[in-house]
């Protein structure tokens, strides 16, 4: 690996923002190699040892992770009436980890998070059309036509275009797999709600090829992904 800022690995190993590495720095709490080093420009290569206030820091890099999300967490970073996702992650510095997009409240499944900015924006990008396969168990049985329907794309209320091609699998009169390449808000919700349907429960099955083994996985545990998952996923 190569070398980095000092200020740059103390934001990277610590909760310290930048400006407050660079008080810290300045207050002479910070060691390298066992002296005090105040310059936050210093070069920080693989064999330095850094110390602040007695912990000695580890750049662990960037991480990718897959939780099996509970029912009734949120995927956004702040909320006053329910627990949110990162609240499952037993990680250190885990503000600077963010879901890879988002589920509903009341889904559930595969959901990706990192630390990585470009890895996320590749994955969310609507460019890029990251196929999306969702379980979901539906009120009532599907009107006949409604693979043929979704293959074509339908036009949802309050939007400008229609929903690109979503593949149905059907598995009894109301339970369906459904593969998507969009991120719209609600998207699943809506396309059987366009169908005169109503989603009961939903859940999230693979994204970007990336697949949830719920047997290994329960709800609420997590996992860090596999090299070749992260490569394999843009
Ligand atoms: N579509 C939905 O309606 N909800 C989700 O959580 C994901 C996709």
């Amino acid at each position: 690996k190569q070398t980095q800022r000092l200020d740059k690995f103390l934001t990277a190993t610590t909760e310290l923002t930048r400006s407050l590495a660079k008080k810290a720095l300045h207050r002479g709490e910070v060691l390298v190699n066992g002296e005090v080093v105040k310059d936050p420009g210093m070069q920080i290569g693989a064999d330095d040892q850094v110390v602040w206030r007695e912990a000695q820091l580890e750049d662990v890099g960037l991480r990718y992770l897959l939780l099996n999300k509970p029912l009734g967490y949120e995927c956004t970073r702040r909320s006053s009436h329910h627990p949110l996702v990162v609240d499952l992650l037993d990680l250190p510095r885990k503000n600077l980890i963010q879901p890879v997009g988002r589920l509903d409240l009341d889904t559930s499944g595969l959901l990706l998070l990192t630390d990585d900015g470009q890895w996320l924006h590749k994955i969310t990008s609507p460019k890029h059309h990251k196929e999306k396969v969702y379980l979901a168990e539906l009120a009532e049985p599907l009107v006949a036509d409604a693979a043929a329907r979704l293959a074509e794309g339908l036009m949802l209320d309050g939007d400008d275009k229609p929903t690109r091609p979503a593949f149905l699998e059907t598995m009894s009169a109301t339970c369906v797999r459904l593969t998507v390449t969009e991120g719209r808000y609600h998207l699943v919700r809506r396309l059987f709600a366009a169908l005169g349907n109503h989603v009961v429960s939903l859940h999230r099955e693979a994204v970007a090829d990336i697949q949830l083994n719920i047997e290994e996985l329960p709800a609420g545990q997590w996992r860090y992904l596999t090299e070749e998952e992260v490569s394999r996923a843009v």
